[in-house]
């Protein structure tokens, strides 16, 4: 299979070289040239287990690395998961159940696609003979989620930077206490925004960066979007006959990287009713579902912080299918957001999403509730998805954090801390980190100094 720029300005690529690229150099994300038809398959693929199903899928897409390959290193991606199920579904009601995927090493749902990024990383390094130096700028979660995926991994180091003092004290333990010769946990002065800035510098030097091999880690990598697909697959195969086709997915977003994953898998053939998109107070996502027009605000610290994003930047493989996979519609569109910060779309319809926003003000409030109506524990970003649910669908809330992350809020709404032994095992270990300039000079010498050649 080949996979597409949406801008269309960039030859299409093999599924390897698509991963090794990230970005197109268009600007634009990488799309299945065609979206194949899963629904002839969905029978045989009921009763898979977790990897097994995971494997069956990719190696539609993958179709450039040997199929025995491909499987030994979907196995190994799901391996350092605690729970045997690897993404349980957990029944609450009769019409609302849980989607846990919070069981890998970083006890959030990006362990499901970064654990299996590592794996195609380095597999890439031995097939080519070279090394590999990835890099990242993160506020919290996708560093953490990034480096539990390298860990270790020979042929690759990883370089990720985050806002000295303004990532909560267990994150950061997640990212400088690992105890990897290959890890460097860079803590940077200043806000997120300084760190991803000079890491953008550093990347425009073509000459550094073809020298050490620099990678992005990054929200927008196609195998993410594909690596996500398979837990809904698995739910929904997971559900009885009956209520599959009633089934809401009710997903809280930023990026809109989790909810394009479920949609591109009913575009498959998968025969989902619907996805709720639920936002937190940074509500660009919630806005553009409920009017049509999508426009940029200033960004407002949360309760939710993994989802305080005002630009998505997943949208734009929604949009490309929504212009009719016109390229041409595409860039004109992206060109006017980037002159005035906003767009409409034309007789834009709502298909099957509907949406909902939730406010720091109510965060409390919906923990309380869910653990008095439920006896369940939901972290603050779980927690949005509980707003406004529909009371006559079949909800599946994905539950994309473990609660033991937040235990100050937690504590705060219902007076208990949740504990998870890893969180517990990492405050005895000490932390290793790197303290830096926010400044290009800076990192690159820092990284010149510590890459694998
Ligand atoms: C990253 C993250 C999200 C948001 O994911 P999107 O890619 O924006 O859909 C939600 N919850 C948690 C806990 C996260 O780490």
């Amino acid at each position: 299979m080949r996979f597409i720029s949406t801008r269309g300005q960039t030859a299409p690529l093999g599924f390897s070289d698509a991963v090794a690229t990230g970005l197109a150099p268009d600007g634009g994300l990488f799309l299945p040239e065609t979206l194949p038809d899963l629904s002839g398959a969905l029978t045989r693929y009921a009763g898979l287990g977790y990897a097994e199903l995971c494997f069956e899928f990719l190696r539609i897409f993958a179709t450039d690395i040997p199929a025995e390959t491909l499987r030994a290193l979907v196995a190994q991606s799901y391996t350092a998961f605690s729970d045997p199920e690897i993404a349980p579904l957990k029944k609450l009601g009769p019409n609302l159940q849980v989607l846990e995927l919070f069981h890998g090493p970083t006890l959030a749902f990006k362990d499901f696609a970064l654990q299996l990024l590592g794996n195609l990383y380095g597999h890439q390094c031995r097939v080519r003979g070279e090394s590999i130096n990835v890099l990242g700028a993160t506020s919290g979660d996708t560093g953490a989620a990034a480096i539990h995926g390298l860990l270790g991994k020979p042929g690759t180091a990883i370089f990720i930077l985050y806002p000295d003092g303004r990532v909560s004290p267990l994150q950061e333990r997640q990212m400088a206490c690992t105890g990897a010769a290959n890890v460097f946990a860079l803590a940077v002065d200043g806000t997120f925004d300084d760190a991803q800035a000079a890491l953008k510098e550093v990347f425009a030097d073509q000459t550094f960066r073809l020298r050490h091999r620099l990678s992005a880690v990054n929200s927008i990598n196609l195998a993410r979007v594909l690596a996500q697909c398979v837990y809904y697959l698995h739910a929904w195969l997971k559900l009885p006959a009956a209520e599959r086709e009633r089934v809401e997915f009710v997903v809280p977003t930023g990026n809109f990287g989790n909810v394009l994953a479920g949609w591109l898998l009913q575009q498959m053939g998968v025969p989902i009713r619907g996805f709720k998109v639920a936002t937190n107070q940074n509500d660009i996502l919630f806005r553009f579902f409920t009017t049509g027009e999508y426009r940029v605000g200033a960004v407002a610290p949360s309760l939710a912080p993994s989802m305080d994003i005002q630009v998505a930047s997943n949208f734009e493989r929604f949009l490309y299918h929504q212009v009719g996979r016109d390229p041409a519609r595409l860039r004109a569109i992206m060109a006017e957001f980037a002159a005035t910060g906003r767009y409409r779309l034309e007789n834009w319809q709502r298909g099957t999403f509907t949406a909902s926003r939730c406010t720091d003000a109510e965060i409390p409030g919906i923990i309380r509730r869910v653990h008095r109506d439920y006896g369940y524990i939901v972290d603050p970003h779980t927690a949005c998805a509980f707003q406004d649910l529909s009371p006559d669908r079949m909800s599946v809330v994905l539950a994309t954090a473990s609660p033991a992350k937040f235990p100050e809020t937690i504590r705060a709404a219902i007076g208990i801390e949740p504990q998870d032994a890893s969180l517990e095992a990492l405050k005895s270990r000490p932390v290793v980190k790197h303290r830096l300039r926010a400044d290009p000079a800076a990192i690159r010498q820092f990284i010149a100094e510590h890459a694998v050649s």
